[in-house]
């Protein structure tokens, strides 16, 4: 029997072609017209105004755009507790404290009352932060109106990781395009990749010409090799951009596509008292639904999510835990945290299901009759 994985490459079929024009043009660098063109595919896609950067991953990303918001040694930085760690470890890189807040239920994003609590908490201790960084976590836009209202009040730099949510929307606006950076991931199980691979999506020109030029060693306008600042290796291969470009056709579709595998499981869970299923709460929010994802009810249920995740594994099909909050993570267990336990909960009764757009109609067979084995 194959292994049904939770998240898994997708190539659309242009893919090989592009790679082949770098091969050809010998544009093997981390520059070329692979990258320009997958930067303005990028660019059309978030938003006409919008400019972005392509870089090597995520990550490097967020690690940029921090940078960008003059964090530095000592600094606090507000950051979704909810999410995978790649959010919270540049914080760190920069030598600066994260402090983490709690999500809410309806998006199970950054939680605003938390997130404004903190602020004023901070402020009164004579620290106020220098940046928020929100999640879009699986794909589910968070409460991104009250949070940029906030950032602006307390005039305070808006990092948004759309790393798990490129193509959803609130109020049909993309996510990644709110706040003063977006961070976008192209990893081997996100939405669409370029095996590894990121972008930051800036305000404007100069802030992008900024990011390249940090992502580029930070060379300054010379013949030889000089350097006023530290600089970073950052930028994306331009042999994998070309996956990128493929991908950019490809990704409407393959959004398509997951947001079929929720139904799926919609329909599944329907008469099943103590599962639901994870879904916009309004029709202001559109998630790329990146994962589908369900908390479980124990005492309903007569079982755990544990229990499910080991029978779907008997049959060699991979789900996995929600995200451990960060404030739980051994690593960050000295960080200030606000909130009231939410995140804790969802991870104790969560799990992610199989949610790649290439799932078959016998993959999903498979899942649905290994599901019922339980009840
Ligand atoms: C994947 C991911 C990242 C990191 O992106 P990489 O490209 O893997 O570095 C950051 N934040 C979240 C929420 C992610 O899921």
């Amino acid at each position: 029997m194959n292994k049904i994985w939770l998240s898994s490459p997708h190539m659309g079929g242009t893919e090989m072609s592009y790679m082949q024009e770098a091969y050809d043009s010998n544009w093997i660098a981390p520059l070329g017209p692979n990258v320009t063109a997958f930067e303005e595919a990028l660019e059309k896609y978030v938003k006409e105004e919008a400019v972005v950067a392509c870089l090597a991953s995520g990550t490097s990303a967020l690690h940029l755009a921090l940078i960008m918001a003059g964090v530095t040694s000592g600094d606090t930085v507000l950051c979704q507790s909810f999410t995978f760690s790649a959010s919270a470890n540049p914080i760190r890189y920069q030598g600066a404290n994260p402090i983490f807040i709690d999500s809410e239920i309806t998006t199970w994003n950054m939680c605003p009352i938390a997130l404004e609590e903190a602020i004023k908490d901070q402020i009164v201790q004579g620290k106020k932060p220098k940046a928020i960084i929100v999640v879009h976590l699986y794909g589910m836009p968070a409460k991104i109106t009250e949070i940029c209202a906030i950032a602006n009040e307390y005039d305070i730099i808006l990092i948004e990781d759309a790393a798990e949510a490129l193509g959803s929307t609130y109020e049909g606006k993309k996510c990644g395009t709110f706040g003063n950076f977006g961070i976008l991931s192209f990893n081997g199980n996100k939405i669409i990749t370029t095996s590894g691979g990121g972008a930051l999506v800036c305000k404007n020109e100069e802030s992008k010409k900024r990011a390249i030029y940090l992502a580029t060693q930070a060379r300054d306008v010379a013949a030889h090799f000089q350097h006023s600042e530290i600089g970073y290796n950052y930028r994306m291969s331009n042999v994998l951009a070309g996956i990128g470009r493929g991908q950019m056709e490809v990704l409407d579709k393959h959004i398509g596509l997951r947001r079929a595998n929720q139904e799926f499981y919609k329909k599944i869970f329907l008469e099943v008292p103590g599962i639901t299923v994870f879904e916009e709460p309004n029709t202001a929010y559109f998630s790329n639904h990146w994962l589908s994802t369900i908390t479980i009810d124990k005492a309903k249920t007569g079982f755990s999510r544990e229990d499910l995740r080991l029978s779907l594994w008997e049959d060699i099909i991979e789900s996995r835990p929600l995200w451990k909050p960060m404030h739980l993570q051994p690593i960050f267990k000295n960080c200030a945290y606000y909130g009231e336990q939410i995140a804790e909960k969802l991870f104790e009764n969560g799990l992610c299901l199989p949610s790649g757009s290439n799932l078959t109609e016998e993959d999903r067979m498979r899942i649905e009759n290994s599901i019922r084995k339980l009840f």
